[in-house]
């Protein structure tokens, strides 16, 4: 098979050959690694690369399938990780420079379940400083660019994670999604991303943001690729005293392209003044695709408290921000300021020097809402709109099945558009960030393109609804073909 198909194939595809021995796990990891040397000098996507280790992981994975008889889904096929999450034999930057040099002493949860598939890390991708971004140019290394127009940016903060698995340097990829990073970047780069219910994937390993929103999710190809590597990485995790232990079931067991009956509204206030006339079309397109294929619509869903969900959004984040970021002091690890004369001078340089200015905007913010005289005002009230958010979603699905709205406002945009204005970047995430305060789960699609520009649709579900819409997901899916353009590079 040549090196261009491999790059090509979902899971599902790569397991089966694997199986029937028509493709090797070296061959298919030499594959990403050659797709990875000729695209990365365009998209910088990536981090870190372990080709030798990736190679020497995909000759035991063959070893392995020569006498197994139960291959599980991910073995032997290569995968690129968030750089947010801790690899052992891999540094964790986090995109800054304050963990440039940081190399984990443990791996994380989920890399532990993908390892006990045999699957193959090949590297980190890259992504906003500690995930405060929206178009991975705040990334302390450089900025990584959309595939489908090398001018504009891919999302962010898993935007390397989203370039990688769209351009095929890695069949999937891991990100962390705190107000929209797994599901921008999916919909701005046109692959599947799915930010799980909180509480669904263990967090353990993963670099703390905000940790009442953060959750960790698979970026993929499809659909049904998504639900196998949340199989892999969903459950309960005693390291992780937020985990759930709620039953995985089997994500493959809704896809069946049948959605009639279902009820799903569609909330007025996802379409917010701003929102491109591509992108209302490829939504209404999309909504009568599924009007199509059985399902009922009302356009009429409303959700009012959705307006508040950006100012709150942007008084809590900073404020656990603030608190998780504490720690980096220059004294156990990370970055260490050695020129200074006492520890109070240290650590104020070490920070200094270390975070980038919107990771110090962060915490400033946080600082400033949680402080004696502020908290009540900023984040006490902040937390009740929460939980007004999280109400108004528990009355939407006594209604409906799921929601559908626009993965983003707009396509993606310019490099450069708004470093400026925070507010503009900011309003990247309105249609992604509310779901992260309901703690609910949704799923980003492609679902459209303006010329070359990639659309995505947004599905939202119940707390632990994760099959229903990763169905609703798989039935558009299997009556579009959006999924299948790649970008030319
Ligand atoms: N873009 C949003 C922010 O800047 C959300 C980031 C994320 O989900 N990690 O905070």
């Amino acid at each position: 098979m040549a090196d261009k198909e491999l790059t090509r194939l979902t899971i599902h595809e790569a397991h089966q050959l694997l199986k029937q021995r028509q493709i090797s796990s070296v061959e298919l990891t030499k594959a990403a690694l050659k797709r990875i040397s000729d695209v990365e000098s365009k998209v910088h996507a990536c981090l870190a690369i372990v080709e030798d280790g990736a190679l020497e992981e995909a000759e035991r994975a063959d070893e392995y399938m020569r006498t197994a008889e139960d291959v599980a889904p991910l073995t032997g096929i290569p995968a690129l990780i968030k750089d947010v999450i801790c690899t052992r034999a891999i540094r964790t930057t986090c995109g800054s420079r304050m963990l440039e040099e940081f190399v984990s002493p443990y791996d994380a949860t989920v890399i532990e379940r993908l390892k006990a598939q045999k699957a193959i890390i090949v590297g980190k991708t890259n992504m906003d400083e500690f995930a405060m971004g929206s178009s991975n140019e705040h990334s302390a290394f450089f900025p990584t660019r959309n595939p489908w127009d090398l001018s504009r940016v891919p999302g962010g903060s898993s935007g390397g994670s989203a370039v990688a698995v769209s351009t095929g340097e890695a069949v999937y990829a891991l990100g962390s999604d705190t107000g929209g990073s797994i599901r921008q970047p999916a919909g701005f780069c046109s692959v599947v991303g799915l930010k799980p219910t909180y509480g669904r994937v263990s967090r353990y390993g993963l670099i703390a943001f905000a940790s009442s929103l953060d959750q960790i999710g698979p970026m993929t190809r499809d659909v049904t690729d998504c639900a196998l590597v949340m199989n892999a990485i969903a459950g309960h995790d005693s390291r992780d005293s937020t985990s759930v232990p709620h039953p995985v079931p089997d994500y493959t067991r809704q896809l069946i392209a049948d959605i009639k009956g279902l009820k799903l509204g569609v909330p007025r206030e996802y379409l917010v003044e701003g929102t491109q006339d591509e992108v209302r079309a490829a939504l209404e397109t999309a909504i009568e695709k599924l009007r199509e294929l059985g399902a009922e619509i009302d356009r009429e869903a409303t959700l009012p408290y959705t307006k508040y969900a950006l100012a709150a959004f942007h008084v809590l984040a900073p404020s656990e921000a603030s608190a998780n970021l504490a720690r980096y002091d220059g004294v156990k690890y990370g970055f260490s300021e050695a020129d200074a004369t006492n520890v109070i001078e240290a650590t104020a340089k070490t920070r200094q020097f270390g975070f980038g200015p919107e990771v110090k905007r962060r915490i400033m913010l946080g600082t400033y809402a949680l402080s004696a005289g502020y908290h009540e005002a900023h984040y006490l009230k902040a937390q009740k709109v929460r939980t007004l958010i999280k109400e108004e979603f528990d009355r939407a699905f006594e209604e409906y099945d799921a929601l559908i709205t626009p993965t983003s406002p707009t396509v993606p945009f310019k490099l450069g558009e708004r470093m400026d204005d925070p507010m503009q970047m900011y309003l990247a995430d309105v249609c992604t960030l509310p779901i992260n305060i309901g703690g609910v789960p949704a799923i980003s699609i492609p679902a459209g393109f303006a010329g070359d520009l990639p659309i995505g649709m947004q599905i939202i579900g119940r707390p632990f609804g994760e099959e229903q819409i990763l169905r609703i997901a798989f039935a558009f899916e299997q009556a579009t073909d959006w999924h299948k353009r790649t970008p030319e590079l």
